[in-house]
């Protein structure tokens, strides 16, 4: 079966801003017609050619003609939690189903969770995506849908501040299209994010955290979860092939800009990688990092036989980490009414 996306119709929203201009310069255009197009749809956000008034009509009609649209996926259903939280369904042109989440911050602000691949491959245990297997990557076209369209489900007034790269899929194994992606969001005439506002989380793919580095220093998230490679190798089956050591080398290479953290994700699992030990190894993986550790309680669903650890337990564990002067936070459970929290996305069979 192949991974690959299916092959695009000729949506704009592909498109980078020099594909578009040759594109439209093999039709004849001036290459302004290119740059007002790519306003419209990334920064102007407009789902249709008609609704690109001050571009000539016979030019949009010629584009209709020849099979181009505007955005490879729909908005089919907003859920919203009683804390807040939207998750947002989209339905994508070959039939597949994605998920993205909006995260309330203070102020009105929102952060939106991106997926990067229908389902994952990565098989992480605690995941419900991992359990889905990986059907497909999505496009550099679909992932920046999920950014254009965001912002018309939210209330009067909101707005989305920064975007995490920590839905559905591992977006390192995406490569390619991920940082197609992040270009366009962060270009000039596009949606207004700059790197220090995007955040791409990894389950430990070393070599394309090193190629991230190179081209689009955005923040880096770890997903850790372990301390020892033989609970890191139950847990995350990417540990066999890139190793703690490997990881954290990879992770002090990074090339951060000053001032900005690295973001470490663990997972708590009650028993399995909470106990003051884990805690005491974390401290001294994490040694002279710019680091901050995000402790999230595990969400359950049906499948693994895993345990939330007790309040006490999370609490123990963040002090040792406090008492070493680690900055960590433990992650408010947010969405878990919707099945939107962390490691729950995904449709499920009985999805209504
Ligand atoms: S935690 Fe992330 S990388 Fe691991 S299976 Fe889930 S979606 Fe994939």
């Amino acid at each position: 079966m192949s991974i690959r996306p299916p092959t695009p119709e000729r949506s704009l929203t592909e498109m980078s801003r020099e594909s578009l201009r040759a594109a439209l310069s093999a039709m004849g255009e001036p290459r302004y017609r290119a740059d007002q197009i790519y306003t419209w749809i990334f920064a102007r956000g407009a789902r249709s050619l008609e609704a690109m008034t001050d571009t000539p009509k016979a030019l949009r009609q010629r584009l209709a003609d020849e099979g181009y649209t505007v955005g490879r996926a729909l908005v089919e259903k907003v859920r919203e939690s009683v804390d807040g939280t939207r998750k947002l369904q989209f339905r994508l042109s070959d039939g597949a189903a994605i998920e993205s989440v909006l995260i309330p911050m203070p102020g009105g602000l929102f952060t939106q969770c991106l997926s990067s691949q229908v389902g994952c491959a990565m098989d992480c245990k605690f995941c419900y995506t991992g359990t889905m297997g990986l059907s497909r990557h999505l496009t550099a076209g679909e992932i920046v849908d999920q950014v254009l369209l965001a912002p018309g489900t939210l209330p009067a007034g909101a707005r989305i501040d920064h975007v995490v790269y920590m839905g559905m899929g591992e977006p390192l194994h995406n490569f390619d299209a991920v940082l197609q992606s992040i270009v366009t969001i962060c270009g000039d005439d596009g949606p207004g994010y700059s790197f220090k506002r995007v955040t791409v989380s990894t389950s430990g793919l070393v070599p394309q955290i090193d190629r991230l580095g190179e081209v689009a220093p955005v923040n880096l998230a770890i997903s850790l979860n372990a301390t020892t490679d033989e609970v890191r190798d139950r847990l995350m089956p990417v540990n066999k092939r890139y190793p703690l050591a490997e990881l954290i080398a990879a992770v002090r290479r990074y090339p951060l800009p000053p001032r900005r953290k690295l973001t470490f994700e663990y997972v708590l699992l009650g028993g399995v990688n909470d106990g003051d030990d884990d805690a005491r190894r974390l401290v001294k993986l994490l040694h002279r990092l710019p680091a901050r550790v995000n402790l999230i309680p595990w969400n359950p669903f049906d499948g693994p036989a895993y345990a939330r650890p007790t309040e006490e337990r999370i609490r123990a564990f963040q002090r040792i980490l406090l008492d070493r002067n680690v900055t960590v936070t433990v992650r408010v459970t947010k969405g878990l009414d919707i099945d939107a929290a962390c490691g729950q996305l995904g449709e499920r069979p009985d999805a209504a």
